[in-house]
């Protein structure tokens, strides 16, 4: 399920920390916080440095934001070269955080439902997170 694009595909200059922290979301399925990344990378990136990494990779759109059930916020590899074309950077897919071994996992086919909202209101992204247990817990 992992993605295999490199930074040269989203026009990034390459620093050691951009390397490390695509190698480290791509070795993965599932969302990580950035106290994870910095964990995986044993430190070796100051938390500026990895912030500033995980921002640009937001804006180029190799990763998107997954909003976790205590309010923190972890960040998703985007599957589909969602920086290209109209770069609506959209993410209408459903996260599922399992309850036993807390991970968050993005399921691409499964589509947030449109919810028509009343006049005067304008949707900008949804995010719906169901909790449960996953397929490798049950
Ligand atoms: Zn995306
Ligand atoms: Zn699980
Ligand atoms: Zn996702």
């Amino acid at each position: 399920m992992s993605s295999s694009y490199s930074l040269s595909d989203f026009d990034l200059r390459s620093t050691p920390c951009r390397v490390d922290v695509l190698a480290t979301f791509q070795a993965v399925d599932f969302a990580l916080s950035q106290g994870d990344i910095e964990q995986k990378l044993s430190d070796q990136y100051d938390r500026v440095t990895v912030y500033r990494t995980l921002k640009t990779f937001l804006t180029q759109g190799l990763l998107h934001k997954v909003l976790d059930d205590n309010g923190g916020v972890k960040y998703a590899i985007c599957k589909e070269l969602c920086h290209q074309g109209d770069h609506t950077h959209q993410h209408d897919h459903v996260h599922f955080k399992c309850n036993q071994c807390g991970q968050t996992t993005c399921l691409e086919t499964v589509h947030i439902p449109s919810i028509q909202l009343p006049a005067g209101f304008t949707k900008q992204e949804s995010n719906l997170l169901i909790q449960g247990v996953c397929n490798s817990c049950q």
